[in-house]
């Protein structure tokens, strides 16, 4: 597919660009049940960071299907497509000297292996909701698992399709028990200890 196409090399490269960021790029990888609170930590660490004056992106699920990924459903083989396209994405954008926060459902093990092994070492960085099933039912912020449990959404994470826990995660959160600014008080910590931010 791909045979005639030359990789050209930048000529600023990407730690050039870091460089005149002032920053590390890395990517978050949030992935957890709908509803586990992806959008709503990512979003709350993407508002802490920038307010720290570091240079971010964020890459949300329903956004994305809007445009990038709107010609795909939710089919196994839709969701690794999906996943394989984000995971491209995120690496551009990380490229670029930005540290980019990725909120998807991505419930297969070997997607998430797929998008850690495009990015340099120690840049993909899995944060896990591991908010219970029960809780993310109960909040049901889009209506899905009720529409899921009537059987009007087929493939629904979590009910009628897997989701594959991560077995050591980066960051593991849950928000059942931790209110959202201890979860960003948890991953701003792991970012300095690991010294890709520096701003407390
Ligand atoms: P996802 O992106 O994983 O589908 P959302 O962030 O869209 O999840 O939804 C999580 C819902 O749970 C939101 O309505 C949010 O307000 C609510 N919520 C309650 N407590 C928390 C918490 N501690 N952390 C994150 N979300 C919470």
């Amino acid at each position: 597919m791909a045979d005639n196409i030359v990789w050209h090399d930048h000529k600023i490269t990407r730690a050039e660009r870091s460089v005149n960021k002032n920053q590390k790029p890395c990517l978050l990888w949030f992935t957890g049940l709908s509803g586990s609170g992806k959008s709503t930590i990512a979003n709350a660490l993407d508002v802490a960071l920038h307010n720290r004056g570091y240079h971010t992106f964020l890459l949300d699920g329903d956004n994305v299907r809007h445009g990038l990924c709107k010609d795909l459903g939710f089919s196994d083989e839709d969701r690794v497509e999906n996943i394989r396209r984000i995971g491209e994405v995120s690496k551009l954008f990380t490229d670029a000297g930005l540290i980019v926060l990725s909120a998807f459902i991505s419930p297969f093990t070997s997607d998430r292996l797929l998008v850690r092994n495009l990015m340099p070492s120690g840049e993909f960085i899995e944060v896990f909701m591991d908010t219970p099933l029960d809780t993310c039912e109960q909040r049901d912020p889009k209506g899905l698992y009720e529409k899921a449990r009537a059987g009007e959404i087929r493939n629904f994470t979590g009910i009628d399709s897997p989701y594959e826990a991560p077995e050591r995660p980066e960051v593991r959160l849950d928000t059942s028990v931790m209110s959202v600014d201890q979860c960003v008080d948890k991953l701003i910590g792991y970012l300095l200890e690991r010294n890709l931010i520096t701003q407390v």
